[in-house]
């Protein structure tokens, strides 16, 4: 099947025309691709297709980068300091930015600025405290049924606000062989594990055969349903997505990826075709952004985005707030702007593409969904709810609804066992009454010692909160609470 050619950035022309025709074999077609700065025009299309040549020939030094942009005195600050984040950028990627324009944004994400080395208040090494949450490394387990498996730390091109920079383009901080062993072991000793996301670094740059290896032990492990890639190959070296490589991931389905486009500039033929590969194999797309500042802090560019996005049949899932990580103090924005955002997308533009905005914990408490408020007020029976035009409307709610009708059903399902993470679900199902900071009740006893008011703990229990069914939720009372026998919140 033809690929179907997606709009070109304005500002770059076509060198060739679609020369598109029914009775034509694909193979003959001339297809849409982008213009090549001159420094290249002379590389034969072979080498320009072959991401070997492409990840051998990337720019990171100002020297290469002056060949094909006008390089400000800031991001010659930036290329030059000591301690910066890597710089490496495929000749593609660098083919998409505008030569004159400092503020292009694809050259903002790529290119150092000096500003990246200014510490900001917040800023950490580990701002999501990964390496904490890792029982192994490279394996982090935040969630009751899904594991994050960092599996290499290259990449075909470098962020700068990547948020595992701690370790993302140092070759001496990748994983190995005995790494793999231990996540995988880990892996095969957590049967609440049901999802697993390759991550890093980049899974695409690993060698096929040892991402083939770590697809097959995965799919060993009868618990685990899916297998995710996180990947922004197909972003920065399109060219890396062959049909072989198609073939050999689609051995493993169900696998799914995220890609990780930020600005519509990014989406070009040679993207879409790639996309096209790995549709084609089964695969199907999400897409993950982050909010940058000066990027795509805009309604309007976030519309074109996500717009672009589903035409290449990629559901936009997450907008990441930018991390309080070391480099990327100057793409930050406030929160308010991601909620704005959200606001010009819901309702005034398709449901597939409006993508959840998530601010990341800083310490480690994951991904907390943010949104504009749609429930403005309800009292026992009715809430007033406003719609995305600023209509202001009421729901009836039954007033006869019972909630354990289903507890029959409820009975017969399979009841996830969430170790302890139950959180704010577990209170609406009545398996503790509190959740506790640290410390609670030892500061509350004051320093006093045990006296005749405070010896019966069963003075503290809520009557009947648990294990009589009349709690919301029918797995309450049939044993499969983790706190089964309704002494909870001691
Ligand atoms: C993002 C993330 C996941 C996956 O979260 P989803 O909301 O399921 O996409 C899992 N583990 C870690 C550590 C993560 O950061
Ligand atoms: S591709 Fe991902 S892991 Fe690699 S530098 Fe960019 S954000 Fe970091």
């Amino acid at each position: 099947m033809l690929p179907k050619p997606v709009e070109m950035d304005a500002a770059q022309e076509v060198e060739e025309p679609p020369s598109i025709s029914e009775d034509e074999p694909p193979s003959k077609a001339v297809l849409l691709h982008t213009p090549r700065p001159a420094l290249w025009a002379d590389i034969p299309d072979e080498k320009w297709n072959d991401w070997h040549w492409q990840i051998a020939h990337r720019l990171n030094t100002v020297d290469e980068l002056s060949q094909i942009v006008n390089l400000t005195a800031e991001e010659v600050t930036g290329l030059t300091a000591d301690d910066k984040f890597r710089v490496d950028i495929t000749p593609y990627f660098a083919s998409l930015i505008d030569p004159d324009d400092p503020d292009c944004p694809v050259r903002r994400q790529v290119i150092p600025l000096g500003r990246e080395l200014h510490a900001f208040t917040g800023m950490m090494a580990d701002s999501l405290a990964e390496d904490r949450h890792s029982p192994v490394p490279g394996l982090v387990h935040r969630y009751p049924d899904r594991a994050l498996m960092l599996v290499t730390t290259q990449c075909a091109s470098y962020c700068r606000y990547c948020t595992r920079s701690r370790i993302v383009g140092n070759p001496h901080q990748t994983f190995s062989k005995v790494d793999f062993a231990a996540q995988l072991d880990y892996l095969r000793r957590t049967p609440q594990i049901r999802d697993v996301l390759l991550s890093g670094g980049d899974p695409l740059t690993l060698n096929p055969k040892t991402l083939e290896y770590i697809l097959a032990s995965l799919r060993e492990i009868e618990h685990i349903e899916i297998i995710r890639i996180g990947t922004r190959v197909p972003v920065f070296l399109p060219q890396r997505i062959t049909d072989e490589l198609c073939d050999m991931i689609r051995q493993y389905h169900p696998v799914w990826m995220n890609i990780h486009v930020n600005h519509p500039k990014e989406i070009t033929p040679e993207l879409n075709r790639a996309l096209d590969k790995l549709l084609s194999a089964g695969i199907p797309l999400g897409n993950q952004s982050v909010l940058l500042a000066g990027i795509n802090d805009s309604v309007d560019i976030q519309r074109e985005l996500v717009h672009k996005l589903v035409k290449n049949r990629v559901r936009p899932y997450y907008l990441y707030q930018c991390d309080l990580v070391k480099g990327a103090g100057h793409f930050r924005t406030t929160v308010s702007k991601g909620i704005e955002i959200i606001e010009g997308l819901r309702g005034h533009t398709s449901g597939y593409a409006v993508p959840t905005y998530v601010v990341d914990a800083p310490g480690g408490g994951g991904k907390i969904p943010v949104m504009p408020q749609y429930l403005i007020s309800q009292s026992p029976g009715r809430v007033v709810l406003r719609n995305y035009e600023g209509y202001i409307t009421t729901y009836d709610e039954p007033t006869d609804y019972d909630p354990h009708q289903i507890d029959h059903l409820n009975q017969q399902s399979v009841h996830r066992d969430e170790s302890g993470q139950g959180g704010v679900s577990g209170l609406l199902a009545g398996e503790s009454q509190a959740i506790k900071p640290e410390g609670f009740d030892t500061l509350h006893q004051r320093g006093g010692a045990a006296h005749r008011l405070n010896g019966d703990a069963a003075k503290w229990q809520p009557y009947h909160q648990n294990g009589n069914g009349h709690n919301g939720n029918g797995h309450n009372g049939n044993g499969h609470s983790s706190n089964a026998n309704g002494h909870t919140n001691e």
